[in-house]
């Protein structure tokens, strides 16, 4: 059978990003209280993985009988592919259109389906450590560009590794959460003046893609580029949200800090690489090539399409400012793993690795306002005539992204956050 051949009996909307070929991931708890536990999206509906293991309809032989009953997925990582790929079987069997066993059983389904409308997610893991990559050349070209030198935007260890920082793992939140503006240091306005200091002017977003690890990795054992992907459980989206004048004040020497630890939004429902298989294509050259230990054969991109939408506190409709897409990024997520270990740095189950900002090649596909408005200079207009360099209060950003199949979609849902102004006064 092939992917456009699989039906479920639940009804799924063409345009849905849940159908039965996605099966996400998530961690949920229902309407009215109880306990979060795991599920997976189909259509409208959270379907209860917890409820299915206790009825007998979901043992595997390679994960525990009570695996979906717990408040997050780290133990399901941690089994690794093979335990992800016999649950996604199981629970795809179950939802099929010929299978009577969930479908005939209205009691069953109406102890085992939550409208999503009502549930509240969670995030999907406890959260380790985070890290955030730098690995789109446009988004790294136009930071160059802008910051320090045009001739030279990349600076010379760029093509040879994927550049990364450790972030901060406490303040990562499921999407729907607000965002209160930053105080903080700012970048004087005259070189040799003293700081700036109060509510960051430059609120930012980045869209930006993340996977969790799955299995992990030993202290002082280097995860070969050839085995990254038994490592990858799935993939969300991201908003790591930055105040601009906080971080260039900040970065150097050692990079971002307190411009980057405040908040960073991620999506619910982690969509699996088994999911994503399909959408699997070439990306772009690596010149020059890359050293043996990040040598991967090329086909290690993902064809995701990505949307920003912005709505600002006098008009709630959605405006698209970016079209983007994850096959664009120069550094794959094999490569990534790869460099993160080859110091002999442990992954552990539950770990967060980010893409960095994914820009297009064209203005209209950059994933900030610090490029698409230029760092200030060509701020964007919208449609109602407001316009924006930065975020201002009120507004909300939400990040969408989907994989376009034939006859069906599968997606990522959105994350999104609504900016707050910033405390009034600091203590
Ligand atoms: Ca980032």
């Amino acid at each position: 059978m092939t992917e456009r051949e699989l039906h479920s009996f639940i009804d799924v909307a063409e345009t849905s990003h849940f159908p039965i070929q996605n099966l996400p991931f998530g961690v949920f708890s229902p309407a009215g209280g109880g306990a979060a536990r795991v599920g997976v999206a189909i259509g409208d509906w959270a379907l209860d993985l917890a409820v299915l293991q206790k009825r007998g309809l979901l043992s595997g032989k390679a994960f525990a009988a009570d695996v979906f009953a717990r408040p997050s997925l780290n133990a399901f990582m941690g089994y690794g592919r093979a335990a992800w790929q016999e649950a996604r079987r199981l629970i795809q069997t179950l939802l099929r259109a010929d299978n009577p066993i969930l479908r005939d059983d209205a009691g069953l389904r109406r102890e085992a389906f939550w409208p999503m409308a009502e549930v509240q997610m969670h995030l999907p893991a406890q959260i380790g450590d985070y890290t955030d990559f730098y690995s789109s050349r446009e988004h790294a070209s136009n930071v160059g560009r802008m910051f320090r030198d045009p001739a030279h935007a990349l600076l010379p260890n760029w093509r040879h590794m994927p550049v990364a920082y450790h972030g901060r793992a406490s303040s990562v939140m499921v999407s729907g959460q607000t965002i209160r503006r930053p105080w903080g240091q700012q970048r004087p306005g005259q070189a040799g003046d003293s700081p700036r200091f109060g509510p960051s002017r430059q609120l930012d977003f980045e869209l930006e893609m993340g996977f969790f690890i799955g299995p992990g990795s030993e202290l002082g054992q280097p995860v070969a580029v050839r085995q990254a992907a038994q490592q990858i459980f799935g993939l969300v989206l991201v908003n790591d949200w930055s105040a601009r004048d906080i971080q260039s004040w900040e970065y150097r020497p050692l990079g971002p800090f307190l411009a980057k630890n405040f908040a960073t939004s991620i999506s619910p429902w982690v969509m699996t690489l088994d999911a994503l298989e399909p959408f699997r294509c070439v990306g772009p050259e690596q010149s020059p090539a890359p050293l043996p230990y990040l040598r991967t054969p090329g086909n290690e991109a993902f064809d995701i399409h990505l949307e920003v939408r912005l709505q600002t506190a006098v008009n709630p409709e959605p405006v698209i400012i970016s079209q983007s897409n994850f096959r664009t990024l120069y550094w794959n997520m094999a490569q990534q793993v790869a460099h993160h270990t080859i110091s002999g740095c442990n992954l552990r189950p539950g770990d967060l690795l980010a893409s960095g900002t994914i820009s297009g090649p064209t203005p209209d596909s950059y994933g900030s306002m610090l490029e698409l408005s230029w760092r200030g200079e060509r701020p964007l207009t919208l449609l109602n005539g407001e316009t924006r360099a930065f975020l201002q209060d009120g507004d909300r950003v939400t990040l969408t992204g989907w994989c376009q199949g034939e006859g069906y979609r599968v997606g990522f849902g959105e994350v999104t956050g609504k900016v707050l102004a910033a405390a009034t006064s600091i203590q």
